[in-house]
């Protein structure tokens, strides 16, 4: 049997959701006694998929398809998944694959299950774990149609490299007018910067800071970790920070390792979005602030000489 999977790229390189997705895949195979097989679209260099455990790349080159494009991407994973008569097919859950996902499942007739967290419990019947209710509480899935969709949360699985090649083939799929009939522009506002989506960490300030004014100290944290800078839902709305950087419920999700909460109560809101990164750090000046609930370490302190003093520190080593 083959598993086969999506590994996302983005100009011309896999993003680490690709490996992400081949680490659980290979585990997966070695339950099922299957091999994995990847597919990939503009992907540059994919023999690196070889050392995450992926036996064969199928290729995709096509410049039509330099901008994801939902419809026609769906398209090439089902005529791929048919080719290797795959019976389970793992994407991960970027906004692409969540994009594509619904087509894919309609395409391959197949039960689809997203927000993935753990290998199977159990391959037949095929049950798997999932976050549900904005990472509130885990769900049992049983997908019970004869091709498996599932989508890998982002951040749940971990990489696991080991030593190995990957065979790689290229692929033609046949692809029609209907394929391109929706085209879709992505703008990226923050270029040159770690996004929100691909960051191992965040920063992120609420209403705590004051002003636009004082956003330099989260900026210059979020410099020294390497890390993508995010907002509470009214920093957004007030124009402090733009609205690509508003995380939580009606924002971006965030599945980070490290998320740190400069001046934000804690809203359930605010938490919905955020609650799959695995380390929360708040520093907020009210020891009563909700947030010091859901922290892994909290400073009751004031942010102002806080932060400038955290970087400081950093920059150590
Ligand atoms: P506040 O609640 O005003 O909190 C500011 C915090 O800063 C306080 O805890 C205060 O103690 C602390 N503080 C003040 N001064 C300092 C200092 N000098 N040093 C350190 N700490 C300080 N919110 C989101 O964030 N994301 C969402 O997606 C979202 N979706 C929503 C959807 C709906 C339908 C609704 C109704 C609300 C939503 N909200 C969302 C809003 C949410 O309910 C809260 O109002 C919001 O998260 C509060 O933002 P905040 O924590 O920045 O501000």
């Amino acid at each position: 049997m083959s598993i086969l999977i999506y590994t996302e790229s983005e100009e011309g390189k896999l993003k680490k959701t690709a490996f992400e997705v081949a680490s659980y895949a290979k585990d997966l195979a070695r339950q099922t006694g299957s091999t994995v097989t990847a597919v990939s679209i503009n992907a540059g260099d994919t023999a690196p998929l070889g050392n995450y455990g992926v036996d064969k790349v199928l290729r995709v080159n096509d410049d039509r398809l330099a901008a994801f494009n939902a419809r026609a991407y769906a398209d090439i994973i089902q005529q791929a998944a048919r080719q290797e008569a795959a019976k389970i097919v793992i994407i991960g859950s970027t906004a692409n694959d969540k994009y594509l996902a619904p087509l894919l499942a309609a395409q391959l007739e197949a039960g689809y299950a997203p927000n993935v967290v753990a290998l199977p419990e159990s391959t037949d019947p095929f049950r798997v774990k999932r976050t549900a209710f904005s990472n509130k509480a885990f769900n049992i899935t049983e997908i019970s149609t004869d091709i498996k969709l599932v989508g890998l949360a982002k951040n749940s699985f971990g990489l696991k490299e080991q030593q190995g090649n990957a065979a790689e083939e290229d692929f033609s799929p046949s692809l029609n007018d209907a394929d391109f009939s929706i085209t879709t522009e992505s703008v990226d506002k923050t270029a040159g910067k770690v996004t929100i989506a691909d960051a191992e960490i965040v920063v992120s300030g609420g209403r705590g800071l004051k002003g636009p004014e004082n956003w330099g100290m989260i900026e210059d944290l979020a410099g020294v970790l390497g890390a993508a800078t995010a907002c509470s839902k009214p920093v957004s709305d007030m124009g402090w920070r733009p609205h690509g950087e508003h995380v939580g419920q009606t924002g971006k999700p965030v599945a980070a390792n490290l998320y740190v909460a400069v001046g934000i109560s804690g809203a359930i809101q605010h938490l919905a979005g955020i609650n799959a990164s695995k380390v929360k750090v708040v520093i907020n000046n009210d020891p009563e602030a909700p947030f010091f609930k859901a922290a892994d370490y909290g400073v009751v302190g004031d942010a102002f000489e806080v932060v400038p003093a955290l970087t400081e520190k950093l920059k150590e080593f």
